[in-house]
């Protein structure tokens, strides 16, 4: 199947609400121009080199993501140009960012992720650290982060039930957060759903979907 296909075979099935992020790590430069082309500019990337070397070599109309862990002394290569960044799950890194972005003169557009998964391996902020950092000093006098939303990832299981159970969690704590109406919050997006996962994950109220190995083949 020819990364088009894939694309548009995926499109044709998310309802319009659900935004499609095309994780495109570790894929070369001329996969990614097969997906631009047939209309794709939002990309996913989980290292901050990659995703930046990606960056300066292609078209500047791309919303790059960055999907994975990131380390506090590498926010500042992709400040200038980060459309989202999903994996915030601490204060410190999250001070780092928008003291990076004030100095790139912009606010930049942050989820948090939260733990949902059984495995403890797994990144994430609990409910209560959640309101913890949320309820701090320091994030209320943040200027140049806002807060779009949450992300998480389901335990990697079979079972559907268990991913069914994860993923409904996390759009509760989402739907619970909106209610309190934060402040540097703009909640409208939930990301969650992968390749494996993310009919599932639209079925319990996911509005972003992470999809890879579906449109670039297996990595
Ligand atoms: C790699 C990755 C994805 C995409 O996974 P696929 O199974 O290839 O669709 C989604 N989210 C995160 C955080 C990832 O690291």
């Amino acid at each position: 199947m020819s990364i088009k296909v894939n694309l548009s075979t995926i499109k044709a099935s998310l309802p319009e609400h659900v935004t499609l992020v095309a994780v495109s790590k570790t894929k070369p430069v001329a996969d990614l121009m097969e997906a631009y082309e047939a209309g794709q500019r939002i990309f996913g990337e989980n290292k901050i080199q990659e995703m930046t070397d990606k960056w300066e070599e292609m078209p500047k109309d791309i919303q790059w993501h960055m999907i994975g862990h990131v380390q506090t002394n590498k926010v500042k290569f992709m400040a200038p140009f980060v459309s989202l960044i999903h994996g915030v799950d601490s204060l410190k890194l999250l001070q780092e960012i928008n003291k990076q972005a004030l100095k790139n003169n912009r606010v930049i557009d942050c989820l948090l992720q939260m733990h949902i998964a059984e495995e403890e391996t797994k990144f994430g902020l609990d409910e209560k650290e959640l309101t913890s950092l949320l309820a701090s000093e320091d994030f209320h006098n943040m200027k140049n982060i806002q807060i779009l939303g949450l992300m998480g990832m389901a335990t990697f299981t079979e079972n559907q039930n268990q991913i069914k159970k994860e993923f409904t969690h996390l759009k509760s704590i989402f739907d619970s957060l909106q209610a309190t109406k934060p402040v540097n919050c703009k909640l409208n997006t939930v990301s969650m759903g992968m390749s494996g996962d993310y009919q599932l994950a639209i079925e319990c109220g996911s509005t972003m979907v992470r999809i890879g190995s579906s449109i670039f083949g297996g990595r």
